[in-house]
């Protein structure tokens, strides 16, 4: 059986639903194919930070800082416009957030992300040890420094997915779980059809964001974007009151209170193929930082262990723009840790690329056959 759809996104994650909805805002339906459940992968098992927005309008910060704020700026809007047409909350709020060092060398290093905090308009404030308790009772005072960011927010990630796939089919969006996409049909640089296991679907656009299987699939008609899956663990754990207010960093792990006794403990960062088998080492060594930060923490119970694949890139910048080689062929993947917060920018990127409006950043960066970037990771604050 063949199907004409215009536009066919590879992937129900939070980017490929992101992207439906978009679109369907703009008066375009889509179908998104997914091999199964929609966003049950990275996007369900992501831990929902999102950076805080940048005060910085000078037009003068690097194009993956600009992505970051402009994102951090929608989301919030995205989420009040989800809840208006579906009624389901996503959980977006505007926690707050303190970023911590215990040594010597993590007090340097984070003395330099809050000068560039400075420069990109992230309001923080550096907490003397009494406030910070004040703040955060329950965190360990022997910590060396510790500063306050009242902009960061989070999002409860299966919510956001549910509310995105409402929206998306509210608004006419055919979404079709366990249908996985088994290649892209080419005829010179056009992708002709989209060839499921069961079904085919011809095609104007072809959106690719199966996360780290987009490589795959993409290296099988000759584009190059690899997409390496970054293993990350998360622990869940609950206590009998909420111990934290605040998001708490510190370096890449991160303790996230859910507001109802939940804290989320995360994440591990692994290159173990597309194995999402939680491990041993990985939940001793999370709760051990969890401890350490917060010692109330060793009464609080273990709810739950799971682990998800981010999707890399060559570099560590995500792939937002037209496949090289073809003209209907857009890819969007490769967000590894930021891919929920970047995801509302993204879908605006791609849906101006398929109205043909000018996209509001400059994709240049994000070219699929770009120059690998060798400079450090500002996608995340
Ligand atoms: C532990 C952990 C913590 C994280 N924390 C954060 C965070 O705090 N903030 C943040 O911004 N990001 C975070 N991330 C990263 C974020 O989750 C990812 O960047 C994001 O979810 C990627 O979304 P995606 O839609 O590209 O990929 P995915 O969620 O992987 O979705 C891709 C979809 O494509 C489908 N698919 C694959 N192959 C096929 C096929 N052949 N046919 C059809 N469908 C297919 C898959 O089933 C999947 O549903 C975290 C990730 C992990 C693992």
């Amino acid at each position: 059986m063949s199907e004409t759809q215009d536009v066919v996104i590879v992937g129900g994650g939070v980017i490929g639903l992101s992207i439906a909805y978009a679109l369907a805002r703009d008066g375009i339906t889509s179908t998104v194919l997914d091999r199964r459940e929609l966003g049950r992968e990275a996007s369900w098992a992501g831990a929902g930070l999102i950076a805080p927005t940048s005060e910085n309008r000078s037009g003068s910060l690097p194009p993956t800082v600009e992505l970051r704020s402009w994102s951090a700026e929608l989301f919030p809007r995205w989420s009040a416009a989800l809840r208006e047409e579906t009624g389901i909350d996503n959980g977006y709020r505007r926690s707050g957030g303190v970023d911590v060092a215990w040594t010597v060398a993590e007090e340097h290093e984070l003395q330099t992300t809050a000068g560039r905090w400075r420069v990109e308009g992230i309001v923080h404030e550096r907490l003397a040890a009494s406030d910070c308790l004040q703040v955060e009772p329950a965190l360990n005072p022997e910590l060396r420094l510790v500063y306050f960011l009242p902009d960061r927010a989070q999002v409860r990630n299966p919510w956001h997915l549910r509310a995105l796939s409402a929206a998306a089919a509210k608004s006419g969006v055919r979404l079709k779980p366990w249908l996985a996409v088994d290649r892209l049909e080419t005829r010179g640089d056009r992708i002709t059809a989209v060839r499921t296991s069961a079904e085919v679907f011809s095609c104007g656009w072809v959106i690719m964001a199966a996360g780290p299987w987009s490589g795959g699939l993409l290296g099988d008609i000759g584009v190059h974007a690899p997409t390496p899956p970054l293993k990350g663990q998360i622990v869940l754990l609950r206590h009998d009151r909420p111990l934290l207010m605040r998001i708490v960093e510190h370096g890449k792990n991160y303790l996230v209170p859910r507001g109802d006794g939940h804290i989320l403990i995360g994440a591990t960062e692994e290159n173990a193929g597309f194995d999402t088998r939680p491990t041993a080492a990985a939940v001793r060594d999370l709760l051990s930082e969890a401890i350490g930060l917060c010692p109330t923490l060793g009464q609080a119970t273990v709810e739950a262990v799971w682990a998800g694949l981010r999707p890399g890139s060559i570099d560590t910048k995500p792939y937002i723009g037209v496949a090289p080689g073809f003209r209907n062929l857009i890819v969007a993947t490769g967000h590894k840790r930021a891919g929920l917060q970047l995801s509302p920018a993204t879908a605006e990127l791609v849906a101006a690329l398929v109205l043909g409006r000018k996209p509001q950043l400059d994709l240049a960066h994000f070219r699929v056959d770009r120059e690998p970037d060798p400079a450090a990771d500002t996608i995340r604050s």
